[in-house]
């Protein structure tokens, strides 16, 4: 059924998280019995709706900016029937402020903006809960950029980068990273 949400990404270079990288997370939430998600990058609603199918108990919270992809996610959120379990807030993420608790908070949005949505959604995170985020590798060019002259994608591998430096240097918590999908960060409280 996803291959759909799989399918219409592709042709219309929507972002969505890798196979693997999917793969992993949902048997992630599985295996730690995972119940409430916050999600930062909607996009179409495919990470939202793969983790939600995990079990019908589980709750994903999804925030997206964009209004076109909004609408796109809440027509698949419907078709998918998973309006009980999901809810999807049309807003920037860094202008709202949610006083829900989260098990797992799955970063995916704006590379450039990672320590601003670590640092401010960490207080919605349980104790026991973990921060997954997305495209840590950003097609290999993290680890070697020699592939690019691009003075944008420059920026944001600078970005990445040192979100990564701030992830390994956080004494709050502990981060495994997985060469997943397109680079995959776990990170505990410690
Ligand atoms: N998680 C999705 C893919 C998300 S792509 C999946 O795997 O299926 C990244 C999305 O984040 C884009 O749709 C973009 O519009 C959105 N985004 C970027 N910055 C944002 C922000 N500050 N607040 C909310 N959404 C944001
Ligand atoms: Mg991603």
């Amino acid at each position: 059924m996803v291959r759909i949400l799989e399918e219409y990404a592709k042709k219309n270079n929507v972002p969505i998280m890798q196979k693997d990288g999917i793969t992993f997370m949902c048997e992630y939430i599985n295996k730690h019995g995972i119940k409430n998600i916050l999600e930062i990058g909607s996009a179409i609603g495919y990470s939202a709706i793969c983790m939600a199918s995990v079990d019908s108990d589980i709750k994903v919270t999804t925030i997206e900016r964009d209004i076109n992809m909004y609408n796109v996610a809440l027509k698949n959120i419907d078709d998918f029937n998973l309006n009980k379990q999901i809810n999807i807030i049309n807003a920037d993420a860094l202008d709202i402020s949610l006083d829900g608790k989260y098990d797992l908070i799955f970063i995916d949005a704006a590379k450039s903006q990672y320590i601003k949505f670590f640092l401010k959604f960490t207080k919605n995170l349980n104790d026991n809960g973990v921060i997954i985020t997305d495209n840590l590798s950003f097609h290999g060019l993290v680890e070697d950029d020699s592939k690019t002259n691009n003075r944008n994608t420059k920026q944001l591998i600078r970005k990445i980068r040192k979100y990564i430096s701030f992830l390994k240097e956080n004494k709050e918590f502990n981060t495994e990273f997985y060469q997943l999908g397109d680079g995959i960060s776990v990170s505990k409280k410690s």
